[in-house]
């Protein structure tokens, strides 16, 4: 196994000087050397050919005794320095101060055709940054992280990807109960691949710690070897570096928004500096339209991440970041007028994405209309949004309204639920909606086809990734491999598949595993 090693972060940037595992407070130091945990007996359950490919390995490499001890933390590549970052953040709002890689081990940085990776470990024993918990994943929460991050990618959303996934042959304490009792789970570890998994809350530690040396070191880093479109010196750089950050993290919401995902822990030390999904922890899937809807129960009571509010929160923690760099600019004005420029931009991003949702081409601003009376309708009786979406694309310029409103009808999950007045208001919506089509030059296939590239037909579905769980758990790892294929091809209409483009199922409802997850994990 041959990676093109580069150790650029630990090579420019400043190490805590002290080299042990044990939990403290590490100042002027973007990160600490750490071991990763030897593992009992790590048993490989699978790997991603593709993202192998994109960092240098071939498809045999991933079947090597290399392989399996470098990316379980077992063994440690050659002329490589495992690492542990340290960053702070906001987490619920509220200033959380030291945070860090408390249970994320990167290997190193690679290149590969012009590209530079950064492999990351996630499991992999304890950190500096811990404190006090175990530095461990377990099997269920490593699934969930692993096949998320390939559907997203798939669907064509910005994410960190995921190279393997391992048992690691330990038993790990969590806080799910089994008759009454604290049970073991099995241990498990996540390779996962990005740029970089530097975050906001990176910066927002030295601006706190009033550390101006190593906040400027760490953004000049960033720059140069991640933003190779700044080209502009001194307070400018800063300015374009940022503007760039909202410009990838706004486009980011605008995809989660387009296919259903609630992260679920918007904190700032969760949101990637490239502006990619990072962090798959309580996170899920709309199944019915619903804005006020988040996945974790952590989170029940104000719903800070609930779907609708990511705009705003994405915003919220750009502001936080925007106050972290402002010791490097010290005006306050052009930051603000990216911060501003945001919310219009979202509108405008938001209304182009949901046009392209709708399969309208000659757009216009009073589509606007048509989106929002929507929207409305999706959450007055539960509606299944994957289903809607998708169902849309099969109605015609010659469709009555009924013939229409019955071609979407399965996405309800309880028809019962329209009465004479909902009926209506379809019926109204289907109306205007059949009008804007027949304004359209595309042929109905054509629109259908533009439509099935943007509304997809599979996507990790909260009852459906619970399913391999517990197959998984019992070491049936059938139903995982089936869903790694599926997801590759999220928009195709793949018959093989057609039983998982379906309604959750009742049992599912808010159950917690299924559709309801904590944080701990
Ligand atoms: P999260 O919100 O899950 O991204 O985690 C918040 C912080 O807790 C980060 O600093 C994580 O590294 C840390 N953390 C989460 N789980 C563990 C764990 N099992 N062991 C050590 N640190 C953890
Ligand atoms: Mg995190
Ligand atoms: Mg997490």
């Amino acid at each position: 196994m041959k990676l093109n090693i580069q150790n650029k972060f630990t090579s420019e940037l400043p190490a805590d000087p002290i080299q042990t595992n044990d939990p403290r407070q590490v100042h002027q130091a973007c990160f600490s050397f750490v071991e990763p945990k030897k593992t009992e007996k790590p048993f490989l359950i699978h790997a991603s050919k593709e993202v192998a490919l994109e960092i240098g390995l071939s498809e045999q490499d991933l079947l090597s005794t290399d392989f399996l001890n470098v990316f379980s933390g077992n063994s440690i590549y050659p002329e490589t320095k495992p690492f542990a970052m340290c960053y702070a953040g906001h987490q619920f709002g509220n200033w959380a101060g030291q945070l860090g890689d408390g249970r994320a081990i990167n290997l190193t940085e690679v290149t590969h055709d012009g590209k530079t990776y950064t492999l990351q470990l996630k499991g992999a024993g304890p950190t500096p940054y811990s404190r006090t918990a175990d530095g461990l994943a377990v099997l269920r929460s490593s699934i969930r992280e692993y096949l998320c991050a390939e559907a997203m990618f798939y669907l064509g959303v910005p994410t960190t990807r995921s190279l393997s996934l391992m048992l690691s042959g330990d038993q790990v304490l969590r806080d799910v109960l089994y008759n009454g009792n604290p049970a073991y789970e099995k241990g498990a570890i996540v390779s996962r691949v990005a740029p970089s998994f530097i975050r906001f809350g990176s910066f927002e530690i030295f601006a706190a710690r009033e550390d101006l040396v190593n906040l400027k070191l760490l953004a000049d880093f960033t720059i140069k070897n991640h933003f190779s479109n700044v080209k502009s010196e001194g307070v400018e750089k800063y300015l374009s570096f940022f503007e760039e950050v909202t410009q990838t993290t706004l486009k980011m919401i605008v995809e989660w928004q387009r296919v259903g995902f609630v992260h679920g822990v918007m904190n700032t030390d969760n949101m990637s500096i490239h502006g990619l999904t990072i962090d798959y922890g309580p996170y899920g899937w709309l199944e019915d339209y619903n804005t006020g809807w988040t996945p974790n129960t952590t989170d029940n009571q104000h719903k800070r991440y609930r779907f609708g509010n990511q705009p705003e929160i994405a915003l919220w923690n750009l502001y936080q970041l925007a106050n972290a760099l402002y010791p490097l600019i010290e005006d306050a004005k052009p930051l603000e007028a990216i911060l501003e420029a945001y919310s219009s931009n979202y509108e405008k991003q938001y209304l182009n994405m949901m046009q392209d949702k709708l399969g309208i081409q000659n757009k216009s601003n009073d589509d606007l209309f048509l989106v929002n009376r929507l929207t409305e309708l999706l959450e007055k009786v539960e509606t299944d949004m994957t289903i809607f979406f998708r169902n849309l694309g099969n109605i015609t310029k010659e469709d009555a309204v009924v013939v229409a409103f019955g071609k979407i009808k399965e996405a309800f999950y309880n028809e019962k639920e329209l009465n004479e007045v909902l009926l209506k208001e379809w019926y109204d919506w289907f109306e205007i909606y059949n009008f804007r089509i027949n304004e359209q030059t595309l042929s109905d296939l054509e629109r259908k086809q533009k439509m099935n590239g943007i509304n997809p037909k599979y996507v990790l579905r909260n009852y459906i990734s619970q399913l391999c769980i517990d197959d998984a758990e019992k070491g049936d790892y059938s139903l995982l491999y089936e869903l790694i294929e599926m997801l590759k091809k999220p928009y195709d209409e793949q018959p093989n598949f057609q039983k998982w483009f379906a309604k959750r199922p009742d049992w599912a409802r808010n159950k917690v595993g299924s559709s309801m997850l904590s944080c701990s994990s």
